[in-house]
């Protein structure tokens, strides 16, 4: 199976070396010399000035930034309809309302526009200013990073940086993670690199990082004895993983090298006819990792089988882990990639080779039913006709071939 992004170790062993060396040095422990080492990596990595925290996961990245902004009960946070949930669900952890805002068409990304007419707009509503703002670079596309900084800043609002898809992508020679109050990276198994699971928050200053890193181990006040001031998280990374992370900074920049390299193969030998792959705007500040190769398929573009796509119950879901299936029931929804865009997926499987559907817009989400939305419709397009196509360490030159091949064989002519 040719899977759509999966991260690859070192070939060198680094990832192991780091992680014998935290057994024999017995920190099998939620901190140690690995996570300051990994820490410490990344910032060199993505240069600048501001500090790094490694986490358990790029959910509780997002979690803590917006605990930090003193996002709580009753607070409105503006983040970008188009994304994954990880971007979303924290808000609600700490009862809050999300408030989606739409993409442009040009980078899939929170459109500046919107962005400014639904700050307005709830300021009009509630009498109050939103909380923080949370765009998100998606597939690793950077936003507009420039006007959406510029706009929050406006009204005093802090940004975060949500570049979970984006290590490695810069805007402006700028890295990605770094536009924010607070910036977020994942390193779960399938993002640009992998810890197995984990996640860091770029924080803008030394303070900063040190609240971080306090209510990432229980909020533990300076005291001989346990006492706490506030609610706190279990949510440091484990110097384990983040040995792994050490090794595999020693391949990132070329597993980013390589996930360019693949966008180039897909633009050259799949775009045309029907089938559009998603570049980045010729304006170069947009620099993408090309963490996913992205395409839209025409709606009349017709593919083998597309006359009885969704007829059946799914027995899986995508992504998901043995066990953890909610079946609802139904093979349909209000709102669903168009039948040649799930006819090609059902090919492509045929052929050994995983595609997925974009992300669902938040805002077409049974979840966040009536949350405010602030669109031209962009999101919910790009989501009837996008489709993933597998990238990664794994994926060469014949792989790719291949793929456009499968592509090509599944089109009625
Ligand atoms: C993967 C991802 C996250 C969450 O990261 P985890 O490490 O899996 O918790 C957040 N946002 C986006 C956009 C992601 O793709």
């Amino acid at each position: 199976m040719i899977h759509l992004c999966l991260a690859k170790m070192s070939e060198t062993g680094a990832e192991q070396k780091f992680v014998q060396e935290a057994f024999d040095t017995n920190w099998v422990v939620p901190l140690g010399p690995n996570v300051n080492g990994f820490e410490s990596d990344l910032k060199t990595f993505l240069g600048g000035n501001g500090e790094m925290v490694a986490l358990s996961s790029g959910t509780a990245a997002v979690h803590l930034a917006l605990l930090a902004c003193g996002v709580g009960a009753g607070d409105e946070v503006l983040v970008q309809s188009f994304t994954f949930c990880a971007s979303v669900n924290p808000i609600k952890y700490l009862g809050a309302s999300p408030v989606f805002v739409g993409s442009e068409a040009g980078t899939w990304n929170l459109d500046p526009e919107l962005l400014e007419i639904a700050i307005k707009d709830r300021i009009a509503k509630t009498g109050k200013v939103p909380k923080a703002v949370v765009p998100v670079a998606l597939y690793g596309m950077p936003y507009d990073c420039a006007r959406v900084v510029e706009i929050a800043g406006h009204y005093g609002i802090p940004v975060i940086d949500e570049a979970a898809e984006a290590f490695g992508s810069r805007f402006d020679g700028r890295a990605l993670g770094t536009f924010g109050k607070f910036g977020v990276l994942s390193f779960n198994g399938n993002k640009m690199i992998t810890t197995s699971g984990g996640g860091a928050l770029f924080c803008g200053n030394a303070e900063d990082k040190g609240k971080i890193a306090w209510l990432a181990t229980q909020a533990r006040d300076a005291f001989p004895y346990y006492q706490h001031s506030e609610i706190g998280y279990n949510y440091r990374m484990s110097n384990i993983c983040a040995g792994i992370g050490r090794g595999q900074m020693t391949v990132a920049q070329a597993h980013i090298d390589h996930h360019r390299h693949v966008q180039e193969l897909y633009e050259k030998w799949l775009d045309g006819n029907g089938i559009c792959v998603h570049r980045q705007p010729v304006d170069k500040r947009f620099d993408s990792n090309f963490w996913l190769t992205t395409a839209t398929l025409d709606e009349n573009l017709k593919i083998t089988g597309q006359e009885n796509v969704y007829k059946n119950l799914v027995r899986s879901s995508v992504g998901g882990v043995a066990g953890t299936l909610n079946a609802t029931g139904t093979p349909t929804t209000d709102c669903q990639p168009n039948d040649n865009v799930e006819a090609l997926r059902l090919f492509l499987e045929q052929k050994q080779i995983e595609v997925r559907p974009v992300w669902k817009p938040m805002h077409k989400q049974p979840v966040y039913a009536g949350t405010p939305i602030y669109t031209n419709g962009v999101e919910e397009q790009i989501f009837k006709r996008g489709i993933c196509l597998p990238t990664g360490p794994w994926v060469g030159d014949d792989e790719v071939r291949y793929i456009v091949k499968c592509i090509r064989e599944a089109i009625v002519l």
